[in-house]
């Protein structure tokens, strides 16, 4: 659904932008959700980005990122990740111990977006640091310094979840999720991610048109033919494989089928696929 032309950017102040930057990473957009984050900065809002793996969540946060001229800090998170891996902690040095900034820490110092991927999989102590980040104190304590740091401007909480690895234990609480403007992504349509397989691998537009065919015939498989279906990322690197000179059948079978399964009988049924597609 495009709303863009109800959206009206107004100039932006008191963040301040480089003079020169480089051009962003390239992006395909699917919709408006370009416009969207911008308004969602520009309003000090956190996003969150739901959507499964591999179909342009971490290239569009870069993107706008650079589009808005903020630094990037991505965090990929992990069930191991803690509260203290984000914000920081004392570090022992020659002379006894000092302080050492997290990832978290030094985005919100410094007016960086924070990305954290796959936010889900951190430990459930980090929502205690992203609650007051993520409404309209913009704050975030530091318990081990007493610290209560207030976030400079350009600042943006952006995480990212992928609903389909989503279970009981591991789902975001509604506490959370209600702090954040949600934007939902999927897999892009044809003809975006044919223009992507071509700007991203330099492939031939024969091969890109028989990747976005397989890709729309595995697509139509159900979750019980295949626990997951193949990404955006899959199909580039194929199409990056083919374009590098490998023969397309072979280029699928390493970075798609192989990739998606290691149930003989499903490879098989995959590799028919293939061989009907090329
Ligand atoms: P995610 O973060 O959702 O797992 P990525 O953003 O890492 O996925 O996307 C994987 C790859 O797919 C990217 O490196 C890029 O090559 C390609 N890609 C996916 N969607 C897009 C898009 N809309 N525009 C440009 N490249 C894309």
């Amino acid at each position: 659904m495009d709303h863009s032309e109800t959206m009206h950017l107004p100039p932006l102040h008191g963040v301040a932008q480089p003079l020169c930057a480089p051009a962003p990473p390239y992006y395909a957009e699917s919709g408006d959700e370009c416009l969207l984050f911008e308004h969602a900065f520009r309003q000090r809002l956190p996003v969150l980005i739901k959507g499964p793996t591999g179909c342009g969540k971490t290239r569009f946060v870069e993107h706008m990122a650079a589009r808005l001229g903020r630094e990037l800090v991505t965090v990929s998170c992990h069930d191991d990740l803690s509260a203290a891996d984000l914000v920081g902690r004392h570090l022992i040095s020659d002379g006894g111990t000092r302080w050492s900034d997290g990832p978290l820490t030094r985005a919100v110092r410094r007016g960086a977006i924070c990305y954290l991927d796959e936010v889900v999989e951190a430990r459930k102590d980090t929502t205690v640091v992203l609650h007051p980040l993520a409404d309209d104190r913009r704050v975030l304590p530091i318990e081990r310094t007493g610290e209560e740091l207030h976030a400079a401007d350009g600042f943006m909480l952006v995480v990212s979840y992928n609903p389909g690895y989503q279970n009981v234990l591991k789902g975001l609480k509604p506490s959370t999720r209600q702090r954040f403007v949600a934007l939902q992504f999927d897999y892009p349509q044809a003809h975006v991610e044919r223009e992507i397989l071509l700007r991203e691998s330099g492939v031939d537009a024969r091969s890109a048109d028989q990747l976005i065919a397989l890709a729309q015939a595995l697509r139509r498989l159900t979750e019980q033919d295949l626990e997951e279906t193949v990404s955006t990322r899959l199909l580039v690197m194929s199409a990056r494989l083919a374009a590098s000179g490998v023969p397309l059948a072979k280029a699928c079978h390493a970075a798609i089928v192989d990739a998606l399964t290691d149930d003989a009988e499903t490879v098989q049924a995959l590799s028919t696929l293939v061989t009907a597609v090329m």
